[in-house]
């Protein structure tokens, strides 16, 4: 039986790294409520990622809702349909309407030339995604958002340490939210987090996620209960100890699919830009046409070899039923969307991935494709006898 081999496999740090700092929660008593642990991760990662301000959060959507409410962002915002449903869903949560915008065929990230002409008197907001971490156009949608006074909230669940030019994408917009989930490159279990620019802000997140609490008998907004928790914080400690690691590895194995895969015709690798230090959060592909098998054949075989991909992102936010019937979901207005969510399939990637399982990824990729000549495969695979 040949072993799993999930598209991704959380972080874990030694265990024995985070006893101490179990024992020490047991020994205050301090669970949660902005405890030490949570006032250090905030300050280290800080740090860490090159940001001015940061807030942590018991989850990615929960931020991704605070900072709607934190901007007091009101009637249409613009988004992408290419992305995880919280990111539309925050806006529905939040009584906005969310508008589609179509995408970049290179970046996977909403096209700025397709945002102006979706403007009308009720949009107030911008809320693209750093697909895969590979950063959006942020010069482009600045300057649209500037021109017609729209804030700018990215969705950076996956762009973790992700810098441009030397600089953190997390300082980019107004404000920018993480996620801490288990999937992602760093993980608190679950957890997230607002970067923002300035302390007053800060000041007003922080209340927003701690049911609006400004002082023991005083509230000063219809805040949430979104804090994140010492056990939580403390995990974070400790994993930012190896995140460096984690990240080189992630790299080592980017580069491995690149060579193995650059000569199969009809796979498609990724590249973020040569001013990008990308986080190679994802191995996504695009299965072309002059692949023999289409994308969700090539999903099946894999599955079947117990190589467990993902369609990340198929299908798009805005074929569910709760979007579908907006105009801007139509598939006629996201050409470039549909046809990559068709074609995209990420392939496992994650730091402790072993280089025989990369290769079994690769073998079972090279068995199908049109180079191997192995047709009678390839007609099993349409359920024909060869
Ligand atoms: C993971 C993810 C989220 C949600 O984060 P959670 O921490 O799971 O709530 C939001 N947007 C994108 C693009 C994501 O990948």
């Amino acid at each position: 039986m040949k072993n799993n081999v999930y598209v991704t496999s959380p972080l874990l740090p030694p265990l024995e790294e985070f006893i101490p700092y179990l024992e020490q929660i047991w020994e205050n008593k301090f669970l949660t409520n902005g405890g030490q642990f949570h006032q250090q991760l905030e300050k280290a990662l800080a740090e860490y990622l090159g940001v001015e301000h940061l807030c942590l959060f018991s989850n990615g959507t929960l931020a991704l809702l605070t900072a709607l409410q934190a901007l007091r962002i009101t009637g249409e915002v613009i988004t992408t349909p290419y992305s995880f449903v919280a990111t539309s869903h925050s806006l529905l949560w939040n009584g906005l309407t969310p508008v589609f915008a179509d995408i970049d065929p290179v970046t996977c990230n909403i096209d700025p030339a397709k945002i102006e002409q979706l403007i009308t008197p009720a949009t107030s907001a911008i809320l693209p995604v750093h697909c895969y971490g590979i950063p959006c156009d942020v010069d482009g949608i600045q300057k649209i958002a500037d021109a017609w006074g729209l804030k700018v909230i990215y969705d950076a669940a996956h762009a973790f340490g992700v810098k441009k030019d030397g600089q953190s994408v997390l300082n980019c917009g107004d404000l920018s939210i993480l996620s801490f989930h288990a999937t992602k490159v760093f993980n608190t279990f679950e957890g997230g987090a607002i970067i923002c620019p300035d302390a007053r802000m800060k000041q007003r997140i922080d209340y927003l996620k701690n049911f609006g609490f400004a002082g023991e008998t005083t509230v000063v907004a219809p805040g949430i209960n979104a804090k994140m928790n010492e056990v939580q914080a403390a995990f974070g400690l400790v994993q930012l100890q190896h995140i460096d690691g984690a990240l080189a590895a992630r790299r080592a194995i980017y580069e491995r699919y690149c060579e193995l895969l650059s000569d199969i015709d009809g796979i498609e690798s990724f590249s973020a830009p040569d001013n990008v230090e990308w986080n190679h959060a994802y191995y996504p592909v695009l299965v072309n046409e002059s692949y023999p098998l289409s994308r969700d054949q090539l999903y099946d075989v894999l599955k079947e070899e117990n190589i467990y991909s993902r369609r990340y992102f198929y299908p798009l936010i805005s074929s569910f039923s709760m979007y579908r019937h907006l105009p801007s979901a139509s598939p006629q207005n996201l050409p470039v969307a549909e046809g990559i969510s068709q074609k995209i399939l990420c392939l496992p990637i994650f730091p402790d991935l072993s280089e025989s399982d990369q290769d079994r990824v690769v073998a079972m990729i090279r068995q199908y494709s049109a180079a191997s000549a192995n047709q009678p495969l390839v007609a099993q695979v349409d359920g024909e006898v060869a």
